[in-house]
């Protein structure tokens, strides 16, 4: 049978954490920046390195079987593609931006004003949902110096920090889209049982990545108090201590709230908290 290929981005902001994601699911390969393909020696895949915004066209052509590249690009090139799975990586926003002396207050002020874009489909169907008629300038590159060469009165464009938005004299005036790194596959694919097995280890992955795996030493008097502040877990695992009246408890805890539960735990007598990252989840 034919190795399937993932198409992932040669270079450029989602090609390190496309790798490494691969990388984490147990998948070895050679990652020479000079080539275009490379084979996995442990999982029947073959990665092709390409600019990330022929990889939608090249999943939905068949080209590649699956692909990692951002929602935007996606819905910009308006490849018929399936979404198999979120990644939680390459997260921005795409907005309109004005001058900051802009007299555009609501979106409907953008009637008859010029707006530059690498991606304007994405702003055709926003600006057409707001019945706002504007003329929109595609530019591909520099999109936010455009107002102050007078090339437009306003941009559409990516925005992560909008520290690139100010240091051109501008300020974000409306949100029109979020996006984020999605796996996605030519229509049929998702049954395959390389991808299942594929999409299974990168969900074992990104679970883990949202935990950390907690060890605290607490007396047993107090051990009631520590289980009701670990509702996520089914059941902590709990080892006696050489100590007499003292136990261990072994749990996994959640990113996100994982300072707000450690000082619970600090006040509830928990001590010598070891947290450890998490490698994978299997469930
Ligand atoms: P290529 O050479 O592959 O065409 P590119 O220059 O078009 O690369 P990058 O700047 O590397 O693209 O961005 C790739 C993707 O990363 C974007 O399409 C977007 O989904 C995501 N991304 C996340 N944060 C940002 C950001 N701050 N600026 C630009 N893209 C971002
Ligand atoms: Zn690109």
């Amino acid at each position: 049978m034919k190795n399937l290929k993932i198409a992932i981005q040669k270079s450029g902001r989602l090609n390190e954490k496309s790798v490494q994601l691969l990388k984490n699911c147990g998948l070895n390969f050679e990652n020479y920046k000079s080539s275009l393909i490379t084979t996995v020696s442990n999982f029947p895949l073959e990665i092709l390195f390409l600019r990330d915004d022929d990889i939608p066209e090249y999943v939905q052509d068949g080209i590649a079987d699956l692909g990692i590249v951002g929602e935007n690009v996606i819905v910009e090139t308006e490849a018929n593609v399936r979404y198999l799975q979120r990644l939680g990586f390459g997260k921005c926003s795409l907005k309109i931006a004005v001058p900051s002396h802009s007299d555009a207050k609501e979106p409907a002020d953008l009637n008859g004003k010029a707006i530059a874009t690498s991606y304007p489909t994405i702003l055709k169907k926003f600006l057409d949902e707001q019945s706002i008629t504007a003329d929109i300038r595609i530019i591909s590159g520099s999109v936010e110096i455009s107002p102050a060469l007078e090339l437009s009165d306003a941009i559409f464009d990516i925005v992560s920090t909008g520290g690139t938005l100010r240091s051109n004299g501008l300020v974000p005036f409306a949100d029109v889209m979020t996006s984020e790194a999605i796996l996605i596959g030519k229509n049929g694919i998702e049954n395959n049982p390389v991808v299942c097995e594929l999409i299974q280890r990168i969900q074992s992955v990104l679970r883990a990545a949202e935990t950390k795996y907690v060890v605290l030493n607490v007396e047993r008097s107090s051990l009631a108090d520590i289980i009701t502040l670990l509702p996520g877990v089914k059941s902590p695992t709990i080892v006696p201590l050489a100590e007499e009246n003292w136990v261990a408890v072994h749990t996994v805890i959640a990113e996100q709230d994982f300072w707000d539960k450690i000082n619970k735990l600090k006040a509830a007598g928990a001590q010598g908290i070891v947290v450890m990252p998490v490698e994978k989840i299997i469930i």
